[in-house]
């Protein structure tokens, strides 16, 4: 089926609705959802208000005390339900993630389906081991053990770049453990969230999950300075956490952070090169670039870095960039005008400091359909001594910027000065070089000779400025409860202290 035949099939016309408390309503007024492949409307979005937010929270903490006494069976097996949809709908998403945010079509039934999937079977299996323990006091007359509760409503804050992960991510383990969700999702990446809902809602009670669209500084706003709002989550960028750790603040409400990066691959003169090329062409050209993850900066050996180098930039020259419906192509285009622009501004702003492009500069080649796409050909920059803005400055594009090191020690001194602390990885042969590095570098995930693997249990977060609590683990169900300590007077003896 050609593009235009997809999206003539795929049209879904109506103004889509908020989901708060089991209904769908509207919101006084709609803005639009852009088509980043052609630059054109496709959906309008619900433009919701404060006082939308703030009922979104009345019915989420309505939906609390029955649904925190569900039983761990029960939630178990509405997780597993949740997975078994997604799984049954993968062609919904196959047409709306491209659609929306220019995820490659190629890409969803190969990462974002199964991920999201996988995460939710995950935290359906830990709901039957999520428990407290049996202190063993000093005092044998007390029994002191404690019970894991969930912590209310939960206001989930999301990015555009992984609608349906951000969601498993945040929805999965706050749901396992007892708790009701408010979600904003992205004003870049709202039908995804919307249509997800939609295709579960029948399995949860109303109010447990509730849906709000909208801008940030007005639902996300008012849902993260919300005084029954039991914990915020956030994934997003640095002056976005500052402005909702700021808010929650003022509510005394706890955080979780899942912010940016800059992430480092060190490929070590031992390193087997062809399996390095093409991790870093994954690193940091799937998802067109737009993740926390990307490996956005290479720092390579200078025995091996030439040959590296023509090996990548040929690679990246050879990228297919079109539109994101399409199976054939490899790239998307970038999210949105603005965005676009940002990114651009990154590679400028490297080339007047003096940074040379190696891959990125060639011809678009597509049709007058695509004339107002926000197409980027897959960037290689070199800046061998790493002085440009652009090795620490995230651009959260499929922009790579490549250095040259002589010295292990020096490598790794040079991969810690950013901000970031997110993901890394190392490329060697050697064994202990590959330890040593990995002990060595500040980071949330070291990835040895791999990129982009986040199987479910292996914990997903960052260091300094990329944020703190840890996703999609075991650990994670500890930032969505907390232990309430019951002691037990078995008969112990009073101290006579007044009379
Ligand atoms: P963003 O920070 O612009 O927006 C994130 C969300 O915050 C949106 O829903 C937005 O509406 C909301 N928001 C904005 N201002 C707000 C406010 N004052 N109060 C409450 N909510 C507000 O981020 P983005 O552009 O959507 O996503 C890209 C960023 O997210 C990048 O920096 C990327 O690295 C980061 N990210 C991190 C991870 C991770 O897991 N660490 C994953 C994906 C993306």
């Amino acid at each position: 089926m050609t593009t235009e035949a997809v999206r003539e099939r795929f049209r879904p016309g109506a103004d889509y609705q908020m989901f708060i408390g089991g209904e769908w309503l509207s919101a006084p007024d709609a803005f639009e959802a852009v088509d980043p492949s052609l630059g054109s409307a496709w959906a309008a979005i619900g433009n919701g208000t404060a006082q939308q937010a703030e009922d979104a929270v009345a019915a989420a903490r309505k939906a609390l005390p029955a649904w925190r006494r569900s039983t761990p069976a029960t939630r178990q097996a509405i997780l597993g339900a949740v997975a078994d949809r997604i799984e049954a709908d993968a062609e919904l998403f196959a047409r709306l993630l491209p659609t929306e945010n220019g995820r490659p079509v190629r890409e969803v039934g190969i990462a974002d389906v199964p991920a999201s999937a996988a995460i939710y079977r995950y935290y359906a299996g830990l709901v039957r081991s999520h428990r407290g323990d049996q202190i063993p006091v000093e005092d044998p007359h007390s029994l002191v053990y404690t019970v894991r509760e969930p912590l209310g409503v939960i206001a989930a804050i999301l990015p555009w770049n992984s609608p349906l992960i951000t969601v498993a991510n945040k929805l999965a383990p706050a749901l396992a453990c007892g708790n009701t969700v408010v979600l904003k999702p992205s004003e870049f990446a709202s039908a995804s969230v919307l249509e997800f809902v939609r295709l579960i809602a029948d399995l949860l009670p109303p109010g447990v999950v509730n849906v709000v669209t909208g801008f940030g500084p007005t639902v996300g706003a008012a849902l993260v300075g919300h005084p029954d709002v039991a914990k915020v989550t956030l994934t997003g960028g640095g002056p976005t956490a500052r402005a909702v750790m700021a808010a929650a603040a003022g509510a005394l409400t706890p955080t979780i952070m899942e912010l940016g990066g800059k992430s480092a691959m060190i490929v070590a003169e031992d390193a087997d090169l062809g399996r390095a090329v093409a991790d870093a062409a994954m690193g940091i050209y799937l998802a067109n670039g737009e993740a926390c993850i990307a490996s956005s900066r290479l720092l390579l050996h200078e025995r091996i870095a030439d040959d590296f180098l023509d090996r990548f930039a040929a690679l990246a020259r050879s990228i297919r960039v079109g539109d994101a419906l399409d199976p054939d192509t490899q790239v998307g285009p970038l999210v949105s005008r603005p965005h676009f622009d940002r990114v651009l501004a990154h590679v400028k702003k490297a080339q007047d400091q003096g940074v040379r492009v190696l891959a990125g500069d060639e011809e678009l080649g597509l049709g007058p359909t695509y004339k107002d796409g926000f197409f980027l050909r897959p960037t290689v920059l070199h800046d061998p001594s790493g002085q440009a803005d652009v090795v620490t400055d995230e651009v959260f594009g499929p922009v790579t910027v490549a250095e040259t090191f002589s010295d292990y020690d020096e490598v790794v001194e040079r991969a810690n000065a950013t901000r970031y602390g997110l993901a890394s990885g190392v490329w060697t042969t050697d064994l202990a070089r590959a330890h040593r590095i990995a002990g060595q570098l500040d980071a949330g995930i070291v990835w040895v000779n791999k990129w982009f693997d986040l199987p479910a249990g292996a914990p997903m977060g960052g260091v300094k400025d990329s944020g703190f609590g840890r996703e999609l683990s075991w650990e994670t169900m500890l930032e969505y409860s907390a232990p309430k300590t019951i002691n037990i007077d078995l008969g112990a003896p009073r101290f006579p202290l007044w009379g």
